[in-house]
Formats: structure tokens, sequence, C-alpha cells
């Protein structure tokens, strides 16, 4: 799995939503792809402040947002 990939999962692999050999391949993309897995940190850390720790479905609108930034942050850390 490559980044881009893993990005365009990152917000079911948070929800908890993939199954587990797709899971088991992102957090092994974790462990050889700081970016990424910093992405992820923050991206777990943005939707605790908003959701304050509550398990709350993310509307679409602030998904795709969510997804967008993610997005320009990784290609600017791979640039
Ligand atoms: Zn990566």
């Amino acid at each position: 799995m490559n980044c881009d990939e893993v990005i365009r999962e990152l917000s079911n692999f948070i929800d908890g939503e993939l199954d587990a050999a797709t899971k088991h391949e992102i957090e092994s993309h974790f462990v050889e792809c700081h970016e990424c897995k910093l992405v992820v940190d923050q991206t777990k850390m943005t939707i605790k402040v908003f959701c304050d720790c509550e398990p709350v479905e993310l509307p679409g609108d602030l998904r795709n947002r969510l997804h967008e930034g993610l997005r320009r942050k990784l290609r600017e850390a791979t640039q």
C-alpha cells in the first residue's frame, strides 16, 4: 500500500470500518512511513477535539474537508 492509498482509507481506518486485512496493511505502512503515522495521529487528535472523546459519526462534509486537508498536508510533506 502506498501513501495515497493509506490516506484514502484513513477515515475508514479511524472510524474502525476496515476489514482486518486492510487495517493490517495500513498499520504496517505506519511502521515504515513516519509521515502517514504523523497524519493519522494529528487527525485522531483533531477528531478527539471535535468530538470530545465521544464516538460520533463524522458528518460527510467534515469528512471531505478533512480528506482534502490531509491530501494537501501529505503533498507538502513528500515534496
Ligand atoms: Zn505513507
